[in-house]
């Protein structure tokens, strides 16, 4: 997104040039811009009210961090959660930058560690169970936040997941044809038993803007990768994109907002049963114990062995 001299609206020194928009912008234009998108986002999906309790997922990133501080401009009162995951010098920093940006923004955040909740490191898990971290990561984060928000009486999750991540994520999900995972990708999930409401306000919003934003803002977010972001395969889905995306500006809007018109179509007749996990009581699929209380488990066994 190069810059450009004027502001489309304002005439004043443009700040960006929204490519998929054809649209450059001033500081202020963008920014109010940015906030609007995401306020028609929540209407469009019906994903909360000014009624709500809302927690916000807040990694220290710049999405989650972007998300919260448009949440609250936008008029909205939200909490945050933070999942300290021990992985070293990235998870210590996120942290820091967590607490500091809820400290100067006056928010309230809550911490929790991974470790505490599942009695080992994510990295010990990793080695006894050749799994791939960022799926085991995956489970151990929407447990943890789906349990806190559940236990503390939240309404409603939000989460930062932007334009890049969904557009990449659909494009694997397409890839493997798998209809039941193309179907639960959507903006809103409604609360189920025990698993509360979860959103993805950001959606529409694309990393480049995101970081834009965050710049035009002043928010100070993590800027180091965790170790194990490298080689996901998810990166590879956002590097094709981008070069579609640069080649066809507004691809990933229009691939996103065409598959929401033609979601119904993933629609499965099959049922989902659900369970209460025999172990910790929280919202399963399986018969007996969630997929958090089995790594726990797995983690505890190996720690006896160990004793032993
Ligand atoms: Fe977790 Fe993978 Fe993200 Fe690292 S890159 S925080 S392991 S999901
Ligand atoms: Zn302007
Ligand atoms: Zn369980």
């Amino acid at each position: 997104m190069a810059r450009q001299k004027k502001c489309r609206i304002c005439k004043q020194e443009g700040f960006i040039h929204l490519r998929y928009a054809n649209l450059p912008l001033c500081k202020k234009h963008f920014i109010s811009r940015t906030e609007s998108v995401v306020q028609s986002t929540i209407n469009k999906f019906r994903m909360f009210s000014k009624k709500d309790r809302l927690l916000v997922a807040v990694s220290g990133g710049k999405d989650s961090l972007a998300l919260w501080h448009i949440i609250e401009k936008l008029g909205f009162k939200a909490d945050g959660l933070h999942i300290d995951l021990e992985l070293g010098e990235f998870s210590k920093l996120s942290r820091e930058i967590s607490e500091q940006f809820s400290k100067t923004h006056r928010f309230y955040l809550n911490v929790i560690s991974v470790k505490e909740e599942l009695g080992g490191y994510i990295d010990d898990f990793v080695k006894i169970a050749y799994e791939k971290p960022c799926s085991l990561c995956g489970t151990v984060k929407r447990y943890i936040l789906n349990k806190f928000a559940y236990e503390n009486g939240y309404d409603v999750l939000l989460t930062g997941h932007n334009l890049d991540d969904e557009t990449a994520r659909l494009l694997g999900n397409l890839l493997i044809w798998d209809k039941d995972y193309v179907y639960r990708q959507y903006p809103v999930l409604p609360a189920e038993a025990k698993m509360v409401k979860k959103v993805k306000p950001l959606v529409f919003i694309s990393r480049n803007e995101l970081l834009a934003y965050c710049d035009a803002e002043h928010i100070e977010y993590v800027k180091i990768t965790c170790p194990h972001s490298t080689g996901a395969r998810s990166l590879v889905m956002v590097d094709i994109l981008d070069q579609l995306e640069n080649r066809y500006p507004a691809t990933k809007l229009r691939f996103l907002k065409g598959f929401f018109k033609i979601r119904n179509l993933f629609e499965s007749e099959r049922e989902v049963n659900l369970y209460e996990c025999h172990e910790c009581g929280m919202t399963t699929t399986s018969e007996k114990l969630c997929r958090f209380c089995r790594i726990k488990n797995r983690i505890k066994d190996k720690n006896a062995a160990k004793n032993f």
